[in-house]
């Protein structure tokens, strides 16, 4: 029996997970779920997961999260405070740690798992598109264990793992995108929250469907790939698939291409994650290849989706510029939800704010926390000048 913590149980990925765990209760029992401030859905979680400890991060929040365990007569253990989420993720208790959390709020329970030698199985892609270089050390020399669920590292990693050190120091990865709803629209200007918050192909919390609308989840996901493979970003492509089967695909030096086909469906990564080495059945129905009409791939278009350039840029600038695009992107994302500003506004304040990024890279997690505080401030100063 393997004792797993989810962080961020309240959102897309932790109702995901917790669907598969369910499927194997001989396997698996759960330390513990946490979320930020959606109480109900945190004790809804601690109750089908029957959880050990359920924290909420909004401090406030406590007394209500008690009363709501109380209400479902639950012994879960309630905690609050964003200080217990990162201890959680540290809990010797627990041997498995799913990063659920949305955004660069999961990046020091990220840290706490790798520091405490876990098996991480990492969807908080913000988390190593700003713990970059810093964090894969941090998971070497603690023995920890990262393991993709972001679908695009998820299949590469499949894709890289029958290869050899010979055959892995050539290899390239692409990325497919799947072009996101506006991948035919000529004109964003008028694009509305609504339309931004529906994707075609995938079901999935308000912050990424958004990025995938503006390619920067694409554009995050290259940073991702440069670090959880150790390629440089000269060897990742990125092609648009609309049809969202091919999940990601390696090049070898020969030119041959390994890709991994599936369902778009986020059970079968966090499947693949929790059984590792072994394959669970996550309860997806299998791809049907009579009903598939065609793969089709086209160039990403970065004049309308500049996103995905900043990525690539960042990423060649060093020092602290992915951090401070993440932190950008993040800002102006939630002024966006809010009404704020418009959909064609999120690239270009990122572009402007991108330059001000320090030069200098971070050396301890502090200072990722420092400099992503900072690309916030700095942001929102911004976008209230800017309105
Ligand atoms: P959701 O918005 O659906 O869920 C986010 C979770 O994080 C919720 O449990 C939320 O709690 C919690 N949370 C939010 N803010 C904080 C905070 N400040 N401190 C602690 N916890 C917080 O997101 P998704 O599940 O869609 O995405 C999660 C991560 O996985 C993201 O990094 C995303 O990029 C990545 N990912 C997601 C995919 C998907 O299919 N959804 C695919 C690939 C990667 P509460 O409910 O209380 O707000
Ligand atoms: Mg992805």
């Amino acid at each position: 029996m393997k004792k797993v913590s989810i962080l961020g149980a309240t959102g897309s990925i932790g109702t995901s997970t917790i669907d598969v765990l369910n499927r194997y209760p001989e396997k698996f029992a759960v330390r513990a779920v946490t979320a930020y401030s959606n109480v109900q859905k945190l004790a809804d979680a601690a109750k089908k997961t029957n959880a050990e400890v359920a924290v909420i991060g909004d401090a406030k929040l406590f007394g209500e999260l008690q009363e709501a365990l109380n209400a479902r007569q639950l012994k879960t253990i309630a905690k609050a405070g964003e200080k217990a989420i990162v201890e959680e993720a540290a809990d010797p208790d627990a041997e498995i740690v799913v990063g659920a959390i949305v955004g660069a709020a999961g990046i020091a329970s990220t840290f706490a798992s790798a520091k405490a030698g876990k098996r991480l199985l990492l969807a908080n892609k913000e988390s190593v598109v700003c713990g970059g270089r810093l964090l894969m050390d941090t998971i070497k020399a603690h023995g920890a264990q990262l393991l993709p669920v972001d679908s695009e590292h998820n299949a590469v990693f499949q894709c890289l793992e029958s290869a050899s050190e010979k055959m892995r120091q050539s290899h390239r990865i692409i990325l497919t995108a799947s072009g996101g709803p506006f991948r035919k629209r000529m004109d964003l200007s008028t694009v509305t929250v609504e339309e931004a918050t529906h994707h075609p192909n995938w079901s999935m919390g308000k912050k990424i469907t958004v990025d995938s609308a503006t390619l920067m989840n694409k554009g995050l996901e290259v940073i991702e790939a440069r670090w959880l493979f150790d390629t440089p970003e000269d060897r990742i492509d990125v092609v648009v698939h609309p049809q969202s089967i091919i999940h990601s695909m390696v090049q070898y030096e020969d030119g041959v291409v390994l890709a991994q086909l599936g369902a778009p469906d986020m059970r079968n990564t966090i499947a693949y994650c929790l059984g590792y080495p072994e394959r669970l059945n996550a309860g997806v129905k299998p791809l049907d290849f009579s009903s598939i009409h065609g793969l089709t791939f086209e160039k990403p278009d970065t004049k309308r989706f500049p996103q995905l350039a900043y990525a690539y840029e960042a990423l060649r600038r060093g020092g602290c510029s992915c951090i401070m695009l993440n932190a950008v992107n993040e800002i102006a994302v939630e002024n966006f939800l809010k009404g704020k500003i418009r959909f064609i506004d999120i690239p270009k304040i990122c572009e402007v704010m991108m330059l001000s990024a320090s030069e200098h890279a971070p050396k301890s997690l502090e200072d990722v926390l420092e400099a992503d505080k900072e690309a916030r401030i700095l942001t929102q100063e911004y976008i209230s000048g800017y309105t």
